[in-house]
């Protein structure tokens, strides 16, 4: 019997969420079931809900910076064990048998993974995300939450987290590196943490220096408004790796304007409107402009073992339920700081 448990759901676009119930299914041999505690809000959940992104499927729970305990676990589990602390991230399935997920690259998964929410399983069944009590997943789509890190500060690991580590790892930010983080939001912190960990000299771009003390206090080595325009003069031909995390159209030669030879651009932020460049602002300085998804299972857990090992976590603010519309407001006027995550536990209120 699939059980019915207590979520936040919104009936339609732009429409307020609703203390309701969803339904989730009956563990099945591999299935581990996952009482949520904690459920961060990311930006995508908000581009999704808004049918920003195109149309979405309602009644939707959004959600996928999921941390909690193993409730139960199906029969032929092995990874999990009823009291473990764990999390899911932003897909829940994948084929498996593709090139990028044999390589462990599931994000990239070619016949499409399987999202954690307003997506499809292979059986045809609606996804329904953490803003919820409680979600089942396969074992092999679990992360493992270490000792060490909180469960709070870890949900927004499983996606603010991984989007930052992964093309940061990818593009080698280490020592001898000049970083850029563009926006310091949800991701952006995230980014400035993991990239000082790495060891690169890291840069926050953000639109005014409001945020300057707490991105020093992140590990930022440098902060710049991007609203004095003598920012982009200063640091023309300046950095290695640019990492845009901003949630809307930004200008992009500008941007490019500040890459040294062969330094490279990674967009991260999803804005709906498509994004125009010069061509010339790549030639002239052999320039890559890329972009970059999430992360693999397995460089999930490696980032969450990262993060554990160097002592980091997000910087929250803790909501209950019935704070979410609201806080989705926030999220949009760039008022968090850095991430909001939702207390399960206040169902019971
Ligand atoms: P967020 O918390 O809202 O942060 C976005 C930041 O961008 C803001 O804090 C702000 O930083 C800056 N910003 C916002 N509007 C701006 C504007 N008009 N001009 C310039 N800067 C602006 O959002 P998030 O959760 O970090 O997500 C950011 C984006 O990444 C979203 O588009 C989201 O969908 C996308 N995303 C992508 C992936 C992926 O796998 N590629 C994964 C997760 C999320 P300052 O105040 O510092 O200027
Ligand atoms: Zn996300
Ligand atoms: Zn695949």
């Amino acid at each position: 019997m699939p059980q019915t448990v207590d979520a936040l759901v919104t009936p339609g676009a732009g429409q307020p969420f609703e203390r309701s119930t969803i339904q989730r299914r009956d563990p099945g041999p591999h299935d581990v079931v996952i009482d949520i505690h904690y459920a961060g809000i990311c930006h995508s959940d908000i581009h999704t809900a808004r049918e920003e992104w195109g149309p979405a499927s309602f009644p939707l729970t959004p959600g996928h910076e999921i941390a909690g305990v193993v409730a139960a676990v199906g029969d032929s589990v092995t990874t999990h064990a009823v009291g473990d602390r764990v999390g899911v991230g932003c897909f829940v399935d994948s084929c498996r048998e593709c090139e990028n997920c044999k390589a462990g690259e599931e994000q990239y998964c070619l016949r499409g993974e399987v999202g954690t929410y307003n997506a499809q399983t292979y059986d045809g069944e609606q996804t329904q995300g953490g803003y919820s009590r409680s979600i089942v997943v396969d074992e092999n789509y679990v992360l493992r939450i270490p000792e060490g890190v909180e469960l709070d500060v870890a949900a927004p690991l499983l996606c603010a987290g991984i989007t930052l580590y992964s093309p940061l790892h990818h593009w080698g930010a280490g020592p001898g590196k000049r970083v850029a983080i563009v926006g310091m939001g949800g991701l952006g912190h995230m980014g400035v943490k993991i990239a000082s960990a790495l060891g690169a000299e890291v840069t926050v771009l953000s639109q005014t220096l409001s945020k300057e003390e707490d991105g020093r206090r992140l590990g930022a080595d440098h902060f710049y408004a991007t609203s004095d325009k003598d920012t982009f003069k200063k640091l023309r031909g300046h950095f290695d790796l640019i990492v845009n995390t901003v949630s809307a159209n930004l200008p992009l030669d500008r941007y490019l304007s500040m890459l040294r030879l062969d330094g490279a651009m990674v967009n991260v932020g999803l804005p709906e409107e498509p994004e125009n460049f010069r061509p010339f602002s790549l030639a002239g300085m052999r320039r890559t402009l890329a972009g970059s998804k999430i992360g693999g299972i397995r460089e999930t857990q490696e980032m969450l073992d990262f993060c554990a090992e160097h002592g980091l976590g997000a910087e929250i603010e803790k909501i209950t339920v019935d704070d979410v519309n609201e806080a989705w407001e926030r999220v949009i006027a760039s008022d968090v700081r850095y991430r909001f995550v939702i207390d399960i536990a206040s169902f019971d209120k």
